[in-house]
């Protein structure tokens, strides 16, 4: 089977963005945070001289925009890179290419000071409750350590400010002289909450906060949090592995495999209309609250290829139950496609021939298997 490829041979993700304009854009215009062709690289080294071997692509010309007191959920299987993007947007880890703008400030390229100054306006929740607090600290001095480090308070002022904290996110202020070790996994993430806030930020980036919580546990932290944006007017990049997680909590999603962003959307409309076959199998995998209703989930076959070496083409095409052969050629740039809204954009060259329940229907009703690999053409 044959199809044209719309795209020109050797169009670079740059080239091709700048000609779609950005990946994303609130109506408001109100962008706090922008991420240009972000590319991390990490070197591996070989030999006595240590020369460098290869490069793992772990982020390869990302591009994204964070609307102000929104949400961006940013979704994929472990090991897409979507963590290096969080850690990479913080200057955790240092860049290969690409810009970052944080309210209009070019984050790579700030001197020690400012960056120090922007440091305080965005903060991180970490993935693991346990490993990210230090366990010879008490939870006052967790919470107040970043306070001291700022010189924004001291002494009695200090313990007042993280007992506001600690009140603030559900614990007590009784807690601050006890240890992490005496918390739950919830309490300890509610702790975690507690020190990013504690430098009254405009952006958090939660870099999967409830992955290594129970369900019944989820909910209460995804409350919290939604409950200090709307207080705090907080912006959140909300990194998952798990469209559920961040379906009623996103404004905007973006999918990303492999290093790259193959689908991006306003929630609703990611959810209404899935385009790549990656996001319709992600939310396959969604549960569904009732008994009577069932939908076949659709696995992916193979493995998820190497950074290292990726395949040529559309990156999922080992995967893709939908390959042709212009996939295994052509790489495919983030587009915008027939039936969608203008903020979506998907990169996959049979997005126009795609409907939402080409690969699996989602608004089955009565228990029968009504998944479906039906081909488009
Ligand atoms: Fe599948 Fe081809 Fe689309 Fe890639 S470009 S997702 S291989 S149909």
């Amino acid at each position: 089977m044959t199809a044209f490829c719309p795209y020109p041979i050797g169009m670079t993700s740059a080239t091709m963005q700048a000609s779609t304009g950005p990946a994303t854009t609130g109506p408001d215009g109100d962008t706090i945070l922008e991420v240009r062709d972000l590319k991390t690289y990490f070197p591996i080294r070989r030999g006595v001289l240590s020369h460098i071997h290869a490069w793992v692509k772990a982020v390869d010309g990302v591009s994204f925009s964070v609307r102000r007191g929104k949400t961006l959920g940013l979704v994929g299987e472990s090991g897409c890179g979507k963590t290096t993007v969080g850690r990479t947007l913080l200057r955790l880890i240092p860049a290969t290419a690409g810009t970052v703008h944080f309210d209009g400030a070019d984050i790579f390229n700030l001197a020690r000071g400012p960056l120090r100054s922007l440091r305080r306006r965005m903060q991180i929740i970490f993935q693991d409750p346990v490993g990210s607090l230090n366990p010879r600290m008490t939870v006052g001095h967790i919470v107040g350590e970043a306070l001291t480090v700022h010189r924004i308070a001291r002494g009695a002022e200090r313990n007042r400010r993280v007992g506001d904290l600690l009140e603030r996110c559900g614990l007590g202020a009784s807690c601050m002289n006890r240890y992490p070790h005496e918390f739950s996994g919830g309490q300890r993430q509610r702790i975690g909450i507690a020190r990013a806030l504690a430098l009254n930020p405009d952006m958090i980036i939660c870099d999967e906060p409830v992955s290594a919580l129970d369900v019944s546990i989820q909910s209460q932290i995804l409350n919290l949090l939604s409950d200090l944006q709307e207080e705090m007017g907080l912006t959140y990049l909300f990194i998952a592995h798990n469209l559920a997680v961040v379906e009623h909590f996103s404004n905007d999603v973006a999918v990303m495999y492999l290093g790259k962003i193959v689908e991006i959307a306003s929630a609703e409309e990611i959810y209404r209309n899935p385009k790549h076959p990656y996001t319709q199998a992600l939310l396959s995998a969604v549960p569904v609250p009732d008994p009577t209703r069932q939908r076949t989930q659709v696995v992916l076959g193979g493995e998820v290829p190497s950074p290292i070496d990726p395949p040529p083409g559309c990156a999922f095409h080992p995967r893709c139950p939908l390959a042709i052969e212009c996939c295994r050629q052509e790489l495919p740039f983030l587009t915008q496609h027939a039936g969608c809204t203008p903020d979506h954009r998907t990169a996959c060259h049979r997005a126009d021939e795609i409907g939402p329940t080409t690969l699996v229907d989602h608004s089955c009703g009565t228990g029968e298997q009504t998944g479906k690999r039906e081909d488009p053409t």
